[in-house]
């Protein structure tokens, strides 16, 4: 067994905290820093120097050697460069440690190397990264040693975001904005700012690292793109919560102490749906630390694996045929005072307010609604959505009965005169305590569903970065207050004007809103005569970042140019692309030298099998069908790989990146459909001595 740990103790040991700064920081500074950070202050160079002494002094006593700004370059991932606190050696040969001002505050990577789009080319390479100081910084220890981690934000020279965090910086200024408007006009004169709060459950599998190491799929693509079927999948329901194996729990452990220490508050663990898949989410915090945190937290699940003889697999889809993995990202409104705006209260139909922001948001979202399904879109998530485990790809609200009620109530008398309340639970057993039950209950297939007094949006896939979601989510809103804002600001008659308006987006908004199952082939039909969009692959979806609406939405509140928009845009045709270029290269690579092979030495092995049965007089019937059998299903196999190799050459050739996403799309991803069909055939019928690759059984059911 390994050592208890205590919580409390631990917690935030990594971390430039508050307490730290307080600890460490002349009286003076750590007031004129906190106000920085709280108030969104510049921070002064005289400022900036003293806090970067005191950071470096107290890194350097954790251990680092080495710090290092860190960023959320368009790659979905993070990008770091390390420089040690080593300054010009001294004559005598020693030397001494130093950390400026200006090296905490700004740093110069080369930014043509990173994707922006066409917005750099390499001869302009400058590229700023700025720190994001309302995201503490912390010490990350592996086998790097310790290095001092800076959150940073991305820009080009000429101002350009090119990250994920400085327009997600700027869509929670907007909200932040927009949302104080509103609760003014409602008499809050107290709140002094708003932010979001976000807490993302992360969900993802652990594979016995070994195994990973055997297929080449895994290795460059992260998900498999051959494997049939073991005989148990997830059919019997018995995984989700089921009790953890030994070696997993070694690594939640190990995992929650990590990120504990990384000041990460890591709360739930279970085990999901799918055999090998399983489930972390921490306490909620501000939108910017939370959308860090993932990003870290992420990191830290694939080293801990790795450390411990596994891979933690974080791809949207890494076995067909049981769930995938995603990221429920929820997603609140928050003054600095703690009032929550999507608390609803005992009785929401007289919260007007209330009533108005959860109005609102429904306006927003039907507005938007292709914004946020493309915030949520990757060649990993086309695996998942829409495929009945994860919702569709079209975009729909759920608001539960009670609100829903409340709603109905408004838009059919246009007055709302009660909510209905939960009951008591009936449990029929006397020694059970009674307790109230929610007045409404959970709906698991909604992209959108109100869960008590946040909404929790789940198309967003596991691997990807939950900035963008959020980003689209705070300025959508934003703009729906924005506009609520100005009808009431001029109301001669606040309350009639607000009455009114929460009645006019009920009423305009309500295709939005849907209560029932959205895994339901009806849903998408009746979502089709609601005039909802259904984007099912993500190249249908990259097209509304520069529609009219959005660059009129995203250039109002300051969040993207135009520019940008069509940079991101290219980025992510590119990307796409590319990623599906991998997927077909790696399938052609597997099927050409290894899987192929294997079946015509099986075959070879059997046209063995029958000469010698007949030989001795046997009946060779049954190694003859085999044979049979085989050959037939390599020769598809041979006549699929060849369509593959000459269409993602064809791929690859076209000169404009959307005509390539578009022909990956419709024939490149088709024909690896076709490959892995008579493969995964195959692997049924070969010997398994002969199969040159861990099955789906072996990496599912052996951990
Ligand atoms: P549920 O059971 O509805 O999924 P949980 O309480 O398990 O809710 O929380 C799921 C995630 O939502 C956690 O990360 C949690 O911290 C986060 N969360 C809870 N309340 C809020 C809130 N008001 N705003 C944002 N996130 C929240
Ligand atoms: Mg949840």
């Amino acid at each position: 067994m390994s050592e208890n740990v205590n919580i409390a103790e631990i917690f935030g040991e990594d971390v430039f905290n508050d307490t730290v700064m307080r600890e460490r920081l002349p009286k003076k500074y750590y007031k004129e820093l906190r106000r920085t950070i709280d108030e969104g202050k510049e921070l002064a160079p005289d400022l900036a120097d003293v806090v970067a002494h005191a950071m470096k002094e107290w890194a350097i006593e954790r251990g680092a050697t080495h710090y290092t700004h860190w960023f959320q370059p368009l790659t979905g991932i993070t990008a770091e460069k390390h420089d040690s606190f080593i300054s010009p050696v001294r004559k005598d040969g020693t030397v001494i440690l130093e950390f400026s001002g200006k090296e905490l505050i700004k740093s110069e990577p080369d930014a043509s190397s990173f994707p922006s789009g066409g917005i750099r080319s390499t001869f302009e390479a400058r590229g700023y990264t700025a720190w994001d100081c309302t995201s503490p910084a912390f010490v990350r220890h592996d086998a790097a040693g310790a290095i001092l981690c800076i959150p940073t934000a991305f820009c080009s020279y000429t101002g350009e975001s090119l990250d994920m965090k400085t327009p997600l910086l700027r869509s929670m200024e907007a909200l932040n904005t927009q949302t104080l408007r509103l609760i003014r006009l409602f008499g809050n004169t107290t709140s002094k700012s708003v932010k979001p709060s976000v807490g993302a459950e992360q969900e993802y599998f652990l594979v016995d690292r070994e195994r990973f190491l055997q297929r080449k799929d895994l290795i460059y693509t992260g998900h498999t793109l051959f494997g049939a079927m073991p005989p148990k999948g997830q059919e019997l329901d018995d995984q989700y919560f089921g009790v953890i194996r030994e070696r997993v729990a070694a690594f939640m452990k190990v995992l929650n102490e990590e990120l504990w220490k990384l000041g990460i508050p890591a709360k739930t663990q279970h085990n999901e749906v799918a055999p090998g898949q399983h489930e972390l989410a921490p306490i909620y915090s501000d939108c910017n630390v939370a959308v860090d945190a993932n990003q870290l937290t992420m990191e830290v699940m694939k080293k801990v694996a790795e450390r411990q003889g596994m891979t933690c697999l974080l791809h949207e889809k890494p076995f067909a045929g049981v769930n995938g993995s995603g990221k429920h990202d929820n997603w609140s409104i928050v003054t600095d005072d703690g009032i929550n705006l999507l608390e609803p209260g005992d009785t929401p139909h007289d919260n007007v307010q209330f009533l108005l922001v959860l109005t609102c948001i429904l306006k927003a979202v039907d507005e938007h609604a292709d914004l946020l399904r493309e915030s949520a879109a990757s060649v990993g998530n086309d695996y998942r959505l829409g495929a009945n485990e994860a919702p569709p790809a079209v975009v729909s609200a759920f608001v539960g009965e009670q609100l829903q009620d409340v709603l109905s109530q408004l838009i059919s008398t246009g007055m709302a005169t009660s909510s209905k309340q939960g009951e008591k639970m009936e449990t029929g057993v006397r020694t059970l305590p009674d307790f109230m039950k929610d007045a409404t209950d959970r709906n698991r297939t909604s992209p959108f569903a109100f869960t008590g007094n946040k909404f929790e949006f789940r198309m967003v896939g596991s691997s990807e970065s939950i900035a963008p979601p959020n980003i689209i989510l705070n300025t959508i809103v934003a703009e729906a207050f924005a506009e609520a804002s100005d009808v009431l600001e001029k109301a001669e008659n606040f309350d009639i004007e607000v009455h009114n308006l929460i009645k006019k987006y009920a009423t305009e908004h309500q295709r939005i809103v849907f209560n029932g199952n959205g895994y339901s082939d009806e849903w998408i039909e009746e979502a089709e005569r609601r005039g909802l969009p259904n984007l099912k692959s993500s190249v249908d979806a990259y097209e509304c970042l520069t529609s009219e609406k959005s660059i009129k939405l995203f250039e109002k509140f300051g969040i993207f140019t135009k520019e940008e928009l069509e940079s991101r845009q290219e980025i992510k045709y590119e990307g796409y692309a590319k990623e599906v270029n991998i997927e077909a290269r790696t399938m052609i690579d597997m099927a050409s030298k290894s899987l192929i092979p294997s079946c015509l030495k099986y075959s070879k092995v059997l046209a063995e099998t029958v000469k010698e049965l007949r030989d001795a007089g046997a009946d060779d019937t049954a190694a003859k069908e085999i044979l049979y059998e085989v050959t037939d299903l390599t020769i598809e196999a041979k006549n699929a790989l060849q369509k593959l190799i000459d269409d993602d050459a064809e791929a690859v050739s076209k000169g404009d990146v959307r005509e390539s996403a578009e022909f990956c799309r419709d024939v490149v991803k088709a024909d690896m459909a076709a490959l892995r069909a008579p493969i995964d055939r195959l692997e049924m019928i070969v010997d398994k001595d002969y199969w040159p690759m861990p099955s789906y059984g072996d990496l599912l059911f052996e951990v």
